[in-house]
Order: structure tokens, then sequence, then C-alpha cells
């Protein structure tokens, strides 16, 4: 039976407060309006960032609402006016989109479309600015406009990829977020050479990502950098051939990475959210012609500090969102590459558990344990 124009009732784990676990509620999902979709989500994952804006402590807090941005699922409907997708579509939902429209979606180099780039303030949809989500008559807000802790979410047409239908969505899940955004900063900003050094900052899933990057364009030395020092034996397998932990010198750790380096690494890519992080991997690349890209989502009221004559030198920085891929053009071809054996995923997924017992996969992500981990929506 068809549940398409009609409100259907499916779990949510809602987010009522800051830093509360998550509490799995009923809760009544509208039918998508136009250029909307409504997807039944199977696999969903943790990011970093999901977990910044549910602890809030160093961004708007804005309650009650549901989480998560990374995630696999199946078309449902479709609002008026989606050509593109239809039900039964395998997608990926993406935090921010793509309009095909505006001047970024029509320009190669950017991915921030003027129309869908992320917004981690905006809590209801486009169209009317209201929340699709409700319980008992009253809203639940969005989160980067895909809010995949959901049964069924409704998402902006141009926030959804379509897959490959043969992709296990399982395992693609990963690139709706972090595998993606670690990988695509490298191969898409940083762009190492064959032959030079890469140092990553973080060596989460997204800075293992970052690292894959590097191996697969052939850097020399990839010098991870973590606080954690359990990330280190893990990184191994994804190819960190050096490992450095501020915590083990009483120097600033840009000064130890331009040591090693004889004058500093090529690229440098940051995947920490920690804003002394960031000035770090900016300052240890080489003068000349180092670059630095920013991954990392910083807290709000973090400002970057650097002397100017780091730029005068001929250093430059940059920053991205998603590893500037383009989310409905670019993203069906990244999951193609998984399937063709170029791209690894399985590695990043440490853990896996039902969706009764999300407030799992905060608890590791909270203790540094593992690097993704995968919430069965079935379960
Ligand atoms: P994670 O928690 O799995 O990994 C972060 C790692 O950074 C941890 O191992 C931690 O020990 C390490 N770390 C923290 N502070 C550090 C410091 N000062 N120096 C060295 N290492 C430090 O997180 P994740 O899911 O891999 O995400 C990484 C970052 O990327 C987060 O800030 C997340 O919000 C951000 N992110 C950004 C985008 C984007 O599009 N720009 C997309 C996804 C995630
Ligand atoms: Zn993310």
């Amino acid at each position: 039976m068809s549940t398409a124009g009609q409100v259907i009732r499916c779990r949510a784990a809602v987010a009522w407060e800051s830093g509360k676990p998550l509490s799995i509620e009923e809760v009544e999902v509208a039918p998508p309006q136009k250029d909307e979709v409504r997807i039944k989500i199977l696999f969903t994952s943790l990011c970093h960032t999901d977990v910044y804006f549910w602890d809030a402590k160093g961004q708007n807090p804005l309650f009650p609402r549901i989480l998560g941005h990374e995630a696999g699922g199946i078309v449902e409907s479709v609002g008026e006016g989606v050509t593109d997708l239809k039900p039964g579509d395998h997608v990926l939902p993406i935090f921010t989109g793509e309009c095909k429209e505006c001047p970024h979606c029509m320009s190669e180099e950017s991915n921030m479309c003027d129309l869908l780039r992320i917004n981690t303030d905006r809590v209801g949809m486009i169209n009317d600015g209201k929340s699709r989500f409700s319980i008992n008559g009253k809203p639940i807000y969005h989160f980067l406009g895909t809010s995949t802790f959901s049964e069924y979410t409704v998402v902006h047409v141009g926030q959804v990829a379509k897959i490959n239908p043969h992709a296990p969505l399982d395992k693609v899940c990963v690139l709706s977020c972090g595998m993606s955004t670690g990988f695509g900063a490298t191969v898409n900003v940083a762009k190492p050479k064959k032959g030079q050094s890469v140092a990553i900052f973080g060596l989460g899933a997204v800075g293992l990502a970052a690292a894959e990057g590097a191996r697969v364009s052939g850097a020399s030395r990839i010098i991870g950098v973590d606080l954690n020092p359990s990330r280190f034996k893990q990184a191994k397998k994804f190819g960190v051939t050096e490992f450095v932990n501020p915590k083990d010198y009483n120097k600033p750790v840009q000064e130890v990475i331009v040591e090693m380096t004889g004058g500093g690494v090529d690229r440098s890519v940051e995947c920490t959210g920690s804003i002394q992080a960031m000035i770090s991997a900016f300052e240890c690349v080489h003068d000349g012609w180092g670059v630095a890209v920013l991954v990392g989502v910083p807290n709000k009221d973090d400002a970057f500090k650097t002397h100017p004559v780091n730029l005068l030198n001929e250093k430059t920085l940059k920053g991205t969102f998603f590893g500037n891929f383009k989310p409905r053009s670019d993203i069906p071809a990244v999951v193609e590459k998984y399937m063709n054996k170029e791209l690894e995923l399985d590695k990043f997924i440490t853990h896996t558990v039902p969706f009764s017992e999300i407030n799992k996969a905060f608890e590791l992500m909270l203790a540094g344990e593992g690097l993704r981990c995968v919430i069965r929506m079935d379960e």
C-alpha cells in the first residue's frame, strides 16, 4: 500500500535538550512538498558534527531536534516538481546541496550553492520555513536539512545524491559525509603532488579518509597528528607513516613538524575542529608552496590567529565543506570508485548498532573509540 501523500508515523531519535541521551519517539513525518523528497533511511552513521550540535557547548542550542546527516536510504515519495528522483531510487542525503542553477553550481571551483549550502541554524524546510516532523502537533526541528536519525525524513531534492542501486547502503552511507569530506579535502583541495609530504591533524574517520586521499595521490610521507595515542595503531592501516602527539613535546607541534621535515610539510589537512590544531596545521606547511586545508567545524566564537608574515611567506590557507564535492553531480562517481575497489570504505566502519541503541554511537565517539559506527534503522 502506498504511503505517498500521507503522514507517516515512524520512530525517530529526538534530542530534547543539549547533552542528554536521545530518546526514540514516535513522530509524524509530513509528505514532501514542492522540490522535496521523503526518504526511508536504512542506515545512518554518527559524525562528530552531530555531537557538536547535540552537546551544543560551542554551537547554538536548537532543540528539540532530529540530528543525523550521514546516511543512505530509498526514496519513498516525491513532492511536486521533482523529476529526477522517483520512489525506489537509492540515495544518499547530503548536508550541503546543489541547486544546479546558481553561480556556485555553475562554477567548476565551488560547491557553495547559494540556495542549499550548509546552514547549521536552519530548523525548517526552505519552501515554507516549517518542519515536516511533529509529535502531537508540536514541531521538531530539522538538522542540516537531512535529519537522518529517523526512519523517514524529508529532504530538499538538491540535497539528495542518486546512486547505483547495487551499492551496499550499509557501507556507502559513510560517503554521505565523512569519507567524501576527508578524501575530497586532500584530492580536490590540498592536491598533493606525487612524492610530497602531507600532515593530517586528527585521525578520526574524516582525517583517515584525508590520509587515504594522500596515499592515492602518491604522498611520500603521511604524518598523522592526534592527541589520542590509541589512534596511532589504527592509522597505520590507512597508510599513515609517522605519528606526532602534541602532548609529547613542550613546544608547539608546528615547530616539531617543521623540524621533522626540514622546513615544513608540502600539504596539511586539519580534521579536528580544534582552533589550536587549525593554526598549527597552517603554520607547519612549507613556505613558498605549502597549502593547509581546514575541515574541522570550529566553535561559533573561535577566531583564527596567525602572524600575517606567514601568508607573505607564501603559505596558503584554505578550507572546505564536503571536500569540495558537488553532492548530486560528483557523489554517484565516488560511489562507483568504491564499487570498482578504487576506494576502501569497509575499514572505516568499526562498529554497528541497532537504532534502539543509537546512544552507544555517541558514547563511542565521546570516548574516542573506533571510527564510524553505523546505525541500522530496522532494529
Ligand atoms: P572524530 O572525533 O572521529 O576525530 C577527530 C580526531 O581529532 C580525534 O581522534 C581527536 O583525538 C583529534 N583531535 C582533537 N583535537 C585535536 C588537537 N588539538 N590536535 C590533534 N588532534 C586532535 O571526528 P570526525 O567525525 O572524524 O570529524 C572530524 C572533524 O571534521 C570534526 O570537527 C567534524 O565536525 C568535521 N567535519 C567537517 C566537515 C566539512 O565538510 N568541513 C564534514 C564532516 C566533518
Ligand atoms: Zn559529517
